[in-house]
């Protein structure tokens, strides 16, 4: 499901058949704990008997020649239904022709003329290929995606997401956005999902990795195939614009454009204005991200309006407790004391109990406080039901309801905040 190294080739023929071949390769999990590897293969479920007879499956959008044995070729067939039906509705588009799948569980099982032989050397190394031809039929196109793949967990639905791009759109974009949402179709589960649910190992690599900056994930000179460390950048950042409510609605048409190869439109033509905000939400999320974390949910709110206020001025604000950061109205300066108070109560379980502000035994309910001054962000500090705090820079005050990053989703409530300046 991770890959480490893929290269792609782009071949003009004679007939004017433009044909692509996006290989993708896992890793032998070399970076990771041998333990944990043996463990997801066993998962995988590739391990159970079969008796390594080569047979084809048929669904609705897929034939699909494997050794697998029936129940899991079956098995796999679902899971790419389901995937294909989630990411068709997303992209607005039908998978327009039958996509020709090879899950490969033992090459031995394979006689050497019974795959193609670019195909077979990606098996080989673990990893998938996806082959497209693309045929002009005047002012149309028609395009034919075949795939080669080891069977295990991740691999044939990250490679299907490229073979339906090829059917829907002739191409599947450029390497970070091509790469990205071929991620987020392999790990996507169902449509109201928003969650983040990638694998353990690329959650742990992107939290305690030096963050990369914007420019270099959707770097043009990217190649596919590099590693399953850029794979996770790419994934990452495809989540974030794809999910967040700040950059979900351009992220579509973008990804449309640059998969139809128009002209002129990039990254940066969409984006560029936004860059800097999306560099603090992506630096945001790498940070706070879990499995089960909702981009969504923790969109950074870059439209209300703060003040600075003194005298009988106050700043009010509506705060939910399932919801990351929200805007507290408030501009704080450096060294003034405030005073707040909030009414409501809230909660951090879908059946939970009623809190107020100042949370329950463990700290979790408790309003929270953060200054955000000049993209960046201070050290959160508690602030509770009611009391005062001296801000200890100038910046603008957001606030959150406690919880895990993870959990927010289910809190229930919420509360409105009064501060005021002290004389
Ligand atoms: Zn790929």
């Amino acid at each position: 499901m991770l890959r480490d190294s893929m290269l792609s080739f782009l071949f003009g023929s004679r007939a004017g058949k433009l044909l692509t071949v996006l290989v993708c390769l896992s890793p032998v999990f070399s970076c990771m704990p041998v333990g944990h590897c043996v463990g997801q293969t066993r998962n995988s479920g590739t391990v159970a008997s079969s008796s390594g007879k080569i047979a084809e499956y048929k669904s609705a959008n897929f034939v699909l020649r494997t050794d697998l044995s029936q129940e899991e070729a079956k098995n796999l067939l679902t899971r790419l239904e389901t995937m294909l039906g989630l990411i068709s509705r997303y992209w607005g588009r039908k998978n327009p022709r039958i996509i020709e799948m090879y899950v490969v569980k033992s090459l031995s099982n394979w006689p050497a003329d019974s795959l193609n032989p670019q195909g077979r050397a990606s098996i080989a190394r673990g990893g998938g290929l996806t082959i497209m031809q693309r045929r002009s039929l005047g002012t149309r196109w028609e395009s034919k995606a075949v795939v080669y793949a080891v069977a295990d967990r991740g691999t044939p639905q990250h490679e299907a997401v490229h073979a339906y791009c090829a059917h829907a759109f002739g191409s599947t974009g450029p390497t970070w956005y091509s790469e990205g949402m071929a991620e987020i179709g392999q790990y996507w589960k169902d449509s109201d999902d928003k969650s983040v649910q990638c694998s353990p190992e690329v959650l742990r690599y992107l939290k305690t990795s030096k963050p990369k900056p914007l420019k270099e994930v959707v770097d043009r000179d990217q190649f596919t195939g590099d590693s399953w460390q850029n794979y996770a950048w790419r994934w990452s950042l495809c989540h974030l614009l794809g999910f967040n409510e700040n950059y979900t609605q351009r992220f579509k048409p973008l990804g449309i454009a640059l998969m139809s190869e128009q002209r002129d439109i990039s990254f940066w033509t969409v984006y560029g204005t936004m860059s800097q905000e999306i560099e603090f939400e992506y630096l945001l999320f790498l940070r706070n991200m879990e499995i089960g974390y909702r981009v969504d949910l923790c969109s950074w709110d870059w439209k209300t309006k703060f003040k600075r206020i003194g005298g009988r001025r106050t700043a009010l604000s509506k705060i939910k407790a399932n919801r990351g950061w929200q805007a507290s109205r408030l501009e704080v300066e450096a060294g003034e004391q405030y005073h707040f108070e909030t009414v409501g109560n809230w909660s951090v379980e879908a059946k939970g109990e009623e809190l107020t502000a100042d949370g329950g035994a463990d700290s979790r309910g408790k309003l929270m406080g953060v200054l955000f001054h000049d993209y960046s962000l201070s050290e959160p500090f508690e602030l509770g039901a009611s009391g005062t705090f001296t801000a200890a820079g100038d910046g603008k005050l957001y606030v959150r309801c406690k919880d895990d990053w993870s959990e927010i989703a289910d809190n229930r409530g919420a509360i409105t905040l009064k501060i005021k300046r002290l004389p």
